[in-house]
């Protein structure tokens, strides 16, 4: 259930003036405006926002700017202007832990031709998704549920390897046009389903799982750089890409990796084959999107038309 829909602003069309004189007034009105009295128009898609969302913003300025920054659920994002539709877009989320409610995304750019600063705000409602609730029984190994001390040691570096990489930012965006599927197989486990190992309850899932056969090539969603390519207690053979400005896409359970760390890589490039390494109850491939330290749902991310 989604709630009420987050109130959108839009260009409201303009009146029609009665007479010419009124048209005039109205002329001379505008004309003595200030710039910020301008409209601003704000799209997000999808629509109606809810935890675990992949969001893209879409902003139209009242006036030229040189730049566009924005503060949304106390991440940053950079705009970057598309010249053929005249909008700046930016990507973020909803991380699934946000509480239903009204949030508020604060925008700040510079006039490209006085360089005063142009500032905007507009709240939107954030709904509760609906993710599906049913438990599933699954056996893993012991060593997974109970570590040895050894293992926890091992398990302890890790860690320590996800903090380094997964709350990374790096200013410049290197994603492209719309993220892709990376394998062409139909979808084991969605985002956000409740899980239980050996009876106990555990975190929601917060990747979109693949049903594929080990040895199968893995794509990467969109271009970025290869942050992580090596093996991980849970994660097995797994790679973390960095596609700029706080978004990650991660790929577990490889059975082989394809590409090393500080790769560049394109879009479709094969990062590795499937497998079933690490904690995984079968061969099939994990992928998880991460921004600026949230969980987001791929398969949202998958639909998004982005620019
Ligand atoms: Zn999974």
């Amino acid at each position: 259930m989604w709630g009420q829909p987050p109130r959108l602003s839009c260009q409201s069309a303009a009146r029609q003036p009665q007479s010419h004189l009124s048209q005039l007034v109205l002329i001379l009105f505008l004309l003595t405006l200030p710039a910020s009295a301008a409209t601003w128009t704000v799209r997000v898609q999808p629509v109606k926002l809810f935890n675990g969302a992949p969001i893209l913003f879409q902003v139209k300025s009242p006036a030229k700017l040189d730049s566009l920054t924005g503060s949304w659920l106390t991440h940053r994002l950079t705009f970057t202007y598309d010249a053929s539709t005249k909008t700046w877009f930016a990507l973020g989320g909803v991380s699934f832990e946000t509480e239903p409610g009204k949030y508020t995304l604060e925008l700040t750019g510079q006039s490209a031709t006085s360089k005063a600063p142009l500032a905007f705000s507009h709240a939107f409602l954030v709904a509760r998704a609906n993710y599906p609730k049913i438990k599933v029984e699954l056996s893993v190994e012991k060593k997974f549920t109970e570590p040895t001390p050894e293992q926890l040691k091992q398990i302890d570096e890790d860690q320590k390897t996800k903090q380094e990489y997964l709350n990374r930012v790096t200013p410049d965006r290197e994603w492209d046009g719309k993220f892709t599927a990376p394998a062409d197989a139909s979808i084991s486990d969605v985002y956000g389903s409740q899980r239980i190992f050996n009876g106990k309850a555990q975190r929601p899932h917060y990747g979109l799982d693949f049903r594929v056969p080990t040895g199968t090539p893995v794509a990467a969603m969109n271009s970025g750089t290869v942050l992580v390519a090596r093996f991980l207690y849970f994660e097995g053979n797994c790679v973390f890409l960095d596609h700029g400005q706080g978004l990650l896409t991660l790929y577990f359970h490889m059975s082989e990796l394809k590409v090393k760390e500080g790769d560049t890589v394109k879009r479709g490039q094969i990062l590795g084959l499937s497998g079933g390494t690490g904690r995984a109850t079968g061969p099939h491939l994990h992928v998880a999107v991460r921004w600026q330290g949230a969980y987001l749902d791929p398969a949202r991310l998958l639909q998004l038309p982005l620019p």
